[in-house]
């Protein structure tokens, strides 16, 4: 794979990760370091990191989870609570506990990672796959939780697929002769990428949403041709005490228990 346009991609770390082999794709990491650290632990042979955007809110630590992020290298795009967490208006359309984290966030932030989270483009492609947090047509803010949705978007994209966040669920779409197919994968669930375009949502890794508590990513094998979906337990309960701690919201304390 080389890059073909989209500035957004640093050309170092471009040139770097796409000629690798094996690529980690985290999402929705929330400033749960904690999580981070269970799923960093299981990468035995991995290339490259790759994140889809909110990488802070709602949990406890969003600059340790930003210093993970940059010591492994990792290059990805912004989500609607990164771009909250430097100033964005974005926060005008969270709910109040969302909101409530966040203000929280913005004033935890050092001036390092509100850099680091301000250099992060919206979309990043490579020849064959785009990055975004939530849909290629939207990438702030659109879900992708449907068919028909999954059908508008490959519809405008330029690459053979797309890697997406934001609903913090486990998720693929394949389009074939004009029909796309959705599946919920499982923990060691396999996709093909060479049996048509593809839409590859890894879940999340710091407050999943589908009803497993446990964290969520998959793993892109370019030489294998594969995506792969993982679980990893992690202590829950030591991110719900850091949270307690830091006076943020108790419903978001609670979720975590139940991946809701
Ligand atoms: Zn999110």
């Amino acid at each position: 794979m080389t890059p073909r346009r989209d500035a957004g991609i640093r050309s170092r770390s471009a040139t770097a990760t796409l000629s690798r082999v094996r690529v980690a794709v985290l999402s929705d990491i929330h400033s749960n370091s904690v999580a981070l650290d269970a799923v960093l632990a299981t990468f035995d042979r991995v290339d490259a990191v790759w994140h889809l955007g909110d990488v802070v809110g709602y949990g406890p630590d969003p600059n340790g989870v930003i210093d993970r992020l940059r010591a492994i290298d990792a290059s990805g795009v912004q989500g609607n609570h990164d771009a909250a967490a430097i100033g964005g208006k974005e926060i005008d359309w969270f709910n109040p506990v969302a909101r409530t984290a966040m203000i929280w966030t913005r004033d935890e932030i050092d001036d390092a990672s509100r850099a680091w989270l301000a250099e992060l483009p919206v979309r990043r492609e490579t020849s064959d796959v785009t990055l975004v947090h939530g849909s290629p047509r939207d990438p702030t803010w659109e879900y992708v939780t449907s068919v028909e949705i999954a059908r508008d978007n490959f519809a405008i994209i330029e690459t053979t697929h797309v890697l997406y966040g934001h609903t913090h669920r486990p998720m693929a779409y394949v389009e074939r002769d004009g029909t796309v197919r959705p599946l919920t994968p499982d923990d060691g669930s396999t996709v093909s990428l060479d049996t048509g375009r593809a839409m590859l949502n890894p879940g999340s890794v710091g407050q999943p949403r589908d009803g497993s508590p446990d964290a969520s990513y998959l793993v892109l094998d370019t030489d294998g041709r594969t995506c792969t979906w993982h679980r990893v337990q992690y202590d829950v309960e030591r991110v719900q005490a850091a949270m307690r701690t830091a006076g943020l919201p108790r419903s978001l304390v609670d979720r975590l228990t139940v991946g809701a």
